[in-house]
């Protein structure tokens, strides 16, 4: 990589130089300590490159900052975030725990299906980030759900259902004149009328295709849009599913909260991810 490149990172890499969260990265960035040199366009957002001198500078100035913005938290709430810190602390130690303690009885899984439960955990978590703001991590999502639905089977512990959704009708130009003429927005539109022969309707587009994964107490639920799943499928049946759940991870037998999924680090879920999509490269 030319030098000029290299002095770029990405979100996910300032979060593992600095050992912060993106939230953390994007209030540098407010503050004015660190500047967006570049941003690269995905199918699902934007990535956005800071520099790599600035990154290295705020690193030894970071305590000082981190102290700073306890303080102001602290000044706000007094006990209350002294509290709060603890116990995010005491999340933060205990959900290393439990990952370790997860990790490890993946050992004693077959080989394949340790693979899809080691997957599936990265995968939550990088949900996790990217319902937060980093939506161009669906294009990782994507792509490890295609290698999910194409390379495990029920066998390994991945139940895949095919969950049907209303379709989707889009307003001929004379049907949005009169919505707007009518002061209602297209969807009130759609909702009261349904629309008119002439306007476009993509039947099930709502449609989802749901991944189920488990062992044991670990289960894992993800969703991708069927027209997006579809080709994955290759006119395989895929029974079909009433109602959906929601999506999640319950890798300890009960949702992850919030805390947990933080302590895990954006820099680390995508590199175990790339590992996971490169298993079955030639
Ligand atoms: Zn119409």
């Amino acid at each position: 990589m030319p030098d000029a490149a290299r002095d770029l990172l990405s979100t996910a890499e300032v979060c593992r130089v600095l050992g912060i969260t993106p939230r953390e990265v994007y209030r540098l960035a407010a503050e004015g300590y660190l500047e967006i040199k570049r941003v690269h366009r995905c199918k699902h957002g934007n990535i956005p490159f800071f520099s790599g001198r600035q990154v290295e500078s705020v690193r030894c100035e970071l305590p000082r900052i981190l102290r700073r913005w306890e303080g102001e938290e602290g000044a706000e709430k007094g006990a209350a975030a002294a509290w709060k810190r603890l116990k995010d602390w005491r999340s933060y130690h205990r959900t290393k725990l439990r990952k370790e303690r997860f990790l490890q009885a993946l050992d004693d899984l077959p080989e394949k299906s340790g693979f899809l439960l080691r997957g599936a955990y990265y995968l939550y978590h990088l949900n996790h980030y990217a319902k937060a703001g980093e939506a161009y991590l669906y294009d990782l999502k994507e792509k490890v759900l295609a290698l999910m639905a194409t390379h495990f089977t029920p066998e390994d512990g991945l139940q895949i259902y095919f969950v049907p959704g209303p379709g989707r009708v889009r307003l001929c130009p004379a049907c949005r004149r009169r919505a707007r003429s009518q002061r209602k927005t297209y969807v009130e539109y759609i909702r009261l009328t349904g629309g008119c022969p002439c306007c476009q309707r993509d039947e099930g587009y709502y449609s989802l295709y749901e991944f189920q994964i488990e062992s044991g107490e670990h289960r894992f639920c993800f969703h991708s849009p069927a027209q997006l799943g579809r080709k994955w499928f290759k006119g395989k049946e895929i029974p079909q599913k009433e109602g959906r759940e929601r999506e999640g991870g319950y890798p300890f037998g009960r949702p992850i909260f919030p805390g947990e999924a933080a302590a895990v680090n954006l820099a680390e879920v995508i590199e175990e991810l790339e590992k996971f999509l490169n298993l079955f490269a030639e």
